[in-house]
């Protein structure tokens, strides 16, 4: 169970430096400090088999590449899923130039509303990659994390007190690249992947809200029934630290190793890029269905998704009170 436990755990949140250099060999650097965050009292525990139900929905949509029946059918299933969770939803469509030509692309943000201006994002993108020739349905990459992000969504929203934090679940479109590799085309200032994410980013400047964010938490590739998520080097080590020993406090430390995972870039790129400490949730390495038609829905479980759920859930309360040094956030409370 995720409530209760906090009281007991000695949590350590002081003294955070705000970049570290990822160490592939070392432990989990977070310190312990006092006093531990107050667990808010959330009544509703993540359902694994729920989250499962939400990637078969998906997969049964079929391939849902951006601008395509397929994914507009999955963003009225998540716009339909967070309503019925009691979460404020809006979209914001956009027009990209891909390789593939001009593609209309939406990004659907769910929000619940909270005491203070402080920001934590939690996403996940809902695209799948397009392939000219194959049939590709995605179970791990994105359903499962789509599944993942909207039972997390529903847990949050059933707290009877009102968060301290706003929390803004955004599911992204467009993060594969149209190209077959991450980097075949696009540019620098134009690149093929992360369409979504980019736009989001000067969205949040346009609002001034970049200040206000604490942190954004990507969950990408976890549904794995074999899962084991190593470190992803460009992620923010305090972020990652807390989530990490969050997941192996509630036991899962075979799932939160320490090797590190390159993924070469994902959708929290770009809010690294602007100043926002990012985590990604991911595994690549021993994926061996990445980007085949053998990504089906037999590949994920709904205890690794679960193992996914609880720990961000329960490393929540303490990213909130996690007090980022500098005056750099100082007008967001
Ligand atoms: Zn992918």
């Amino acid at each position: 169970m995720a409530i209760g436990f906090f009281g007991a755990l000695p949590l350590l949140l002081g003294g955070c430096p705000r970049k570290e250099l990822p160490s592939a060999t070392s432990g989990p650097s977070v310190s312990v400090s006092s006093p531990s965050p107050t667990p808010s009292a959330i009544p509703t525990a993540f359902n694994g088999e729920r989250a499962m139900e939400h990637a078969k929905k998906q997969v049964d949509f079929g391939p849902r590449p951006p601008d395509t029946p397929e994914l507009a059918k999955t963003r009225t299933y998540i716009i339909s899923e967070l309503k019925s969770y009691g979460l404020t939803v809006t979209t914001d469509d956009f027009s990209a130039s891909t390789p593939e030509g001009r593609k209309k692309m939406t990004n659907i943000i769910g929000e619940i509303p909270a005491e203070t201006k402080t920001i934590i994002l939690i996403t996940s993108h809902y695209d799948t990659k397009f392939f000219k020739d194959m049939r590709f349905v995605g179970a791990n990459d994105p359903a499962a994390s789509v599944g993942t992000l909207l039972e997390i969504a529903r847990v949050v929203a059933s707290s009877p007190t009102k968060p301290k934090v706003t929390y803004r679940f955004v599911f992204f479109d467009g993060e594969e690249a149209f190209c077959e590799g991450w980097d075949d085309c696009g540019n620098e200032g134009n690149p093929d992947h992360t369409y979504g994410s980019r736009h989001y980013v000067t969205k949040l400047a346009e609002r001034n809200e970049t200040e206000a964010v604490r942190a954004l938490i990507l969950l990408d590739m976890m549904g794995y029934s074999k899962l084991e998520l190593g470190r992803d080097t460009m992620s923010t080590r305090w972020l990652q630290d807390i989530i990490w020993q969050t997941g192996r406090e509630l036991g899962y430390t075979n799932v939160f190793v320490d090797r590190p995972e390159g993924v070469g870039g994902d959708d929290h790129e770009p809010f690294l890029k602007t100043g926002i400490d990012s985590v990604d949730l991911i595994q690549l390495s021993d994926y061996h269905y990445w980007h085949t038609p053998q990504d089906t829905i037999d590949k994920i479980s709904a205890q690794s998704m679960k193992i996914v759920g609880d720990t961000v859930i329960a490393s929540l309360p303490r990213i909130a009170a996690h007090e980022p040094p500098g005056q750099r956030r100082s007008s967001a409370q």
